[in-house]
């Protein structure tokens, strides 16, 4: 274990938090238990940092990157042996390059701040979702975050154009490059992106931005069947010129359940339907995006697709739409032990394979306490959630879901990565040579195994 007293000597006296000061506060979005860690490192720059992981390198010192500790899936869990290190200070956003439609940021900076930044200059960062106020951009690359456009932007590996991270062993890969063509031998940002630092700390980024959309559109629409929600999306994608960038799907027994929670049971649409869709577009005529908007979802209903549909007349509206979508106090209340899965499948099969995880968990975990389906559909992203009175029974649910997430050919992590709560599972989605190529990487570019242990594999 490395001294503190040298990491101080690093990054100065004011800028390592331990005892009382980091015991203090929750591990993680989920963890309410206190940090267990030897301590917290804040170094300024990437030269404080390569110091302080050649010495976490030289001693074999466990370290643990982390943002704003949002992820979902025990990602930044520590023990009491490990150094945890926060980038926060690296938070600085350059000037956006306006032109080139790129800008340079510190991974610390929160992905909010990011977005307001861009927006000052007319431009958008395509990278959108829920911890968008803490969660940062060091985290959302190091998980590959997803969100509420991927739909129209992609996910955070799509807006990353240079990277530059350091090495296990202290080594600086600086290629902060800005083009969009550039191939110039292996492409190795995208071994760091989606890694959760287990290869390497990630420290500053280029990213592709694209022009800020003048106008939004939003609505809620019920439908009958599944079947027609899939032809919508179809519809939406086509008709809407390119400007669809949300379709977000919640099944009944969610939005009725949020609606009561969050509206005091005040629904926009009267009536229960099976199936319901939040999706928004944005443009860059207003009125000529909302006429557009209005008679796309008008054919819809015509077409016998969308039985209901309620669109924004105003941004409060629009607001308490995204809040049915967004909010999870209640959810997280119901289901005491809340356990969720973040799954990708082909939109083809997940009416089947919703149905037969209801019907698997009545069967076999009787004391379930239901079952909440939504997800950004417009990706094949499903978010399936369940609950139990205590944890005893966690890990047949586990087992149940990712078995049959595995029987359809799906992903057992769409967006929120693998961390400590799926690596046992990992091998529902890639094959015993593909974890065996992932541990090479692992022993080549970290080979005494410090950076954030037991994660991923
Ligand atoms: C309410 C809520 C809604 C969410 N909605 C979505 C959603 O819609 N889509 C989605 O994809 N995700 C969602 N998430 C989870 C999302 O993955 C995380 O919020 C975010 O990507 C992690 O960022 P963070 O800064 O909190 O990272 P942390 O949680 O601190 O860390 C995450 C991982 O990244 C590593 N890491 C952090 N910084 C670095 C770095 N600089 N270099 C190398 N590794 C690093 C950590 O070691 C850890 O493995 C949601 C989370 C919450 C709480």
């Amino acid at each position: 274990m490395v001294d503190l007293d040298d990491v101080r000597r690093i990054v100065g006296e004011r800028h390592v938090v331990d005892g009382a000061a980091l015991s203090g506060r929750p591990q993680d979005f989920w963890v309410h238990t206190p940090t267990a860690a030897l301590g917290l490192a804040k170094p300024k720059d990437v030269q404080e940092l390569s110091a302080l992981l050649a010495l976490c390198h030289q001693e074999g010192q466990p370290v643990i990157v982390e943002g704003g500790r949002t992820n979902l899936v025990g990602a930044t869990q520590s023990t009491g042996e490990t150094l945890l290190v926060s980038l926060e200070r690296l938070n600085d956003i350059a000037v956006p390059d306006r032109q080139g439609m790129t800008v340079e940021v510190g991974v610390g900076a929160i992905i909010e701040t990011i977005q307001q930044r861009c927006a000052t200059d007319g431009l958008r960062f395509g990278l959108d979702f829920g911890a968008r106020g803490s969660a940062t951009l060091g985290g959302a690359l190091s998980t590959n975050a997803g969100g509420f456009q991927a739909l129209r932007y992609g996910v955070a590996r799509d807006q990353v154009l240079g990277l530059e991270c350091v090495l296990a062993d202290g080594t600086v890969l600086s290629h902060l490059s800005s083009f969009v063509k550039d191939n110039t031998g292996y492409d190795l940002k995208h071994l760091f992106i989606g890694s959760e630092g287990t290869l390497g700390v990630i420290t500053r980024a280029v990213l592709r931005l694209h022009p800020a959309p003048q106008s939004v559109n939003t609505a809620l629409l019920a439908f009958e069947t599944f079947e027609a929600v899939a032809e919508t999306l179809g519809l939406m994608r086509r008709d809407l010129n390119g400007t669809l960038s949300s379709f977000e799907i919640m099944w009944a027994e969610f939005f009725h359940f949020n609606v009561d929670a969050v509206l005091n049971g005040r629904s926009p649409i009267e009536g229960r339907y099976p199936f319901y869709i939040l999706c928004e577009s944005e443009g860059f005529e207003a009125e000529a995006d909302a006429a557009l908007f209005e008679a796309v979802v008008g054919r819809a209903i015509e077409d016998g697709l969308v039985a209901d549909a309620v669109i924004a007349a105003s941004s409060r509206q629009r607001q308490e739409l995204w809040r049915i979508r967004e909010d999870f106090e209640a959810e997280m209340q119901l289901f005491k032990t809340m356990i969720d899965f973040d799954v990708s499948l082909p939109v083809a099969s997940m009416e089947a394979f919703v149905s037969e995880v209801e019907r698997r968990l009545n069967e076999e975990v009787p004391g379930n306490l239901g079952l909440h389906v939504l997800g950004h559909l417009g990706d094949g992203n499903l978010h399936v959630t369940t609950g139990l009175a205590t944890p005893e029974g966690k890990g047949e649910v586990r087992r149940l879901v990712y078995e049959l997430i595995s029987g359809y050919g799906g992903s057992i992590s769409a967006e929120h990565g693998i961390g400590l709560a799926k690596r046992d599972y990992l091998h529902h989605s890639r094959t015993a040579a593909e974890i065996a190529t992932m541990r090479v990487l692992k022993q080549a570019l970290d080979p005494k195994g410090i950076l954030n242990p037991g994660k991923v594999i």
